[in-house]
């Protein structure tokens, strides 16, 4: 591992043509190594919307909204720490909203032991298809922090992390119908394989959403005294074992690996934190993922280009090109510490009110929110093949495609890459921000 330096100090002398030309090619075989280091973690076939269809996604928005407690957040922005009375409403809230959807819903209750007591504590978990073999899962905390007194006790955490939920309520509505759609018509034998994608790759993987609660620390936070949803649903899925009819079952090769789980059908886990507010700077923090940030990039580059966000003052650049390794503690360790593939769109720094009373709805922006939502529909339309006219217009091409055809199997070699991460983890630790390691990516 190599870290970025100084190379150049003010005494130097003019450095030749020939040495900068040297200099040019080695910047030139350090970005083609980058490219292709991203190419040998994407796992998986990613389809490229025209600019056309991301000008028909732009243009479904759902009515637009006058304030930023409009919709979904108005619903979510109000004090919901763990075991409260408002924590059980935005339950019921949510499971409302899925429910309307026909998403599957699963709760996992439990009760938690925190430096305040004995706390009741309850993950949401929405599929969109049970039955498919994997999924990409999109995450998220709805609770709150806890504070002891008034007024601390009416922290509201628009950023952290009511807006992230929103913005994850709105895509599911949004997608729903686009879903729909492609079941029916994948149902009746139309089109598995077009223009050269991999629907079949596509269609087995479902959209999952994860809400954590008990994400926030009640004292300080430490390794017992937070993420308190997270560790209960890695740990429970890491013993839950898939049946025997499931495909990584059936495609096990030797009879003494270890038995699939469910995190096993996990492609990746992106989690969304922080958020919201005008400014945001995102980082990618893992090898495996640096791919689909780079998509991010993209994505919200080409919104840009097409003039269909509105850039506020002084915010053009929201994603980073550096790669940050060593990461941030959130809902993402215990998944990551068990191999799972995570992107965690975190804004970092933290926004300036980060766990104040600040952190209400006036830090929140409506062009950053919009911008957030149509990154986030591109990006999930993109990631599961869906389109706006529902066929995939023949006219498009497909980019970044693999050569092989990839199959549920290689989600266990990815879990490999992933250990290799990890050991860097347990080298460095993990830390916060202000903590990080800029390295580059040519191990
Ligand atoms: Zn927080």
């Amino acid at each position: 591992m190599i870290k970025f330096r100084h190379s150049f100090s003010s005494g130097k002398k003019i450095p030749s043509f020939q040495l900068l030309c040297l200099v040019y090619l080695i910047f030139l075989t350090i970005v083609t190594s980058h490219q292709e280091a991203e190419n040998v973690y994407q796992k998986r076939d990613y389809y490229t919307l025209s600019n056309t269809d991301i000008k028909t996604l732009v243009e479904l928005d759902p009515p637009q909204w006058d304030s930023v407690t409009d919709g979904h957040l108005g619903k979510l922005l109000i004090p919901r720490a763990s075991g409260s009375e408002n924590n059980t409403l935005v339950q019921n809230y949510i499971s409302s909203v899925f429910t309307n959807l026909g998403w599957h819903e699963e709760k996992t209750p439990f009760r938690g032991t925190t430096p305040i007591g004995e706390i009741d504590f309850t993950n949401l978990i929405y599929t969109y298809d049970p039955d498919a073999p994997r999924k990409i899962i999109l995450a998220a905390h709805f609770d709150s922090k806890w504070f002891p007194d008034f007024p601390a006790n009416q922290f509201i955490g628009a950023t952290d992390s009511a807006a992230p939920v929103a913005m994850i309520l709105h895509l599911a509505e949004f997608l729903t119908p686009l879903l729909n759609n492609r079941k029916e018509r994948i149902l009746s034998g139309l089109g598995i394989l077009k223009n050269d994608f991999d629907e079949e790759e596509i269609a087995e993987t479902t959209i999952q959403i994860v809400l954590f609660d008990g994400e926030e620390a009640f004292k300080d936070w430490t390794a017992t005294d937070s993420i308190y949803g997270a560790r209960h649903l890695a740990e429970l899925w890491s013993k839950t074992y898939l049946k025997s009819t499931h495909p990584l079952n059936k495609n096990k090769k030797r009879k003494f690996e270890p038995e699939p789980t469910i995190l096993n059908t996990i492609d990746h886990l992106i989690l969304l934190d922080l958020l919201g507010n005008k400014h945001s700077m995102i980082y990618s923090y893992f090898r495996e993922t640096d791919w689909l940030h780079s998509k991010l990039i993209k994505i919200d580059q080409n919104l840009k280009n097409q003039n269909l966000i509105e850039i506020e003052k002084d915010e053009n650049e929201w994603f980073s090109k550096i790669k940050l390794r060593g990461g941030i503690g959130d809902d993402h360790l215990p998944f990551l510490h068990r191999g799972v593939s995570i992107l965690h769109i975190i804004s970092n720094p933290f926004p300036s009110v980060w766990h104040t009373l600040g952190d209400d709805s006036t830090i929140l922006s409506l062009p950053a929110l919009r911008r957030w939502n149509r990154i986030l529909r591109i990006f999930t339309c993109e990631y599961l093949g869906l389109t706006p006219n529902l066929i995939i217009s023949t006219t498009t091409t497909t980019t970044n495609r693999l050569q092989s055809k990839k199959t549920i199997d290689e989600l266990v070699s990815l879990k490999k890459i992933i250990l290799t991460d990890l050991y860097d983890i347990i080298l460095f630790g993990w830390t916060d921000d202000s903590n990080l390691r800029i390295v580059d990516d040519n191990k």
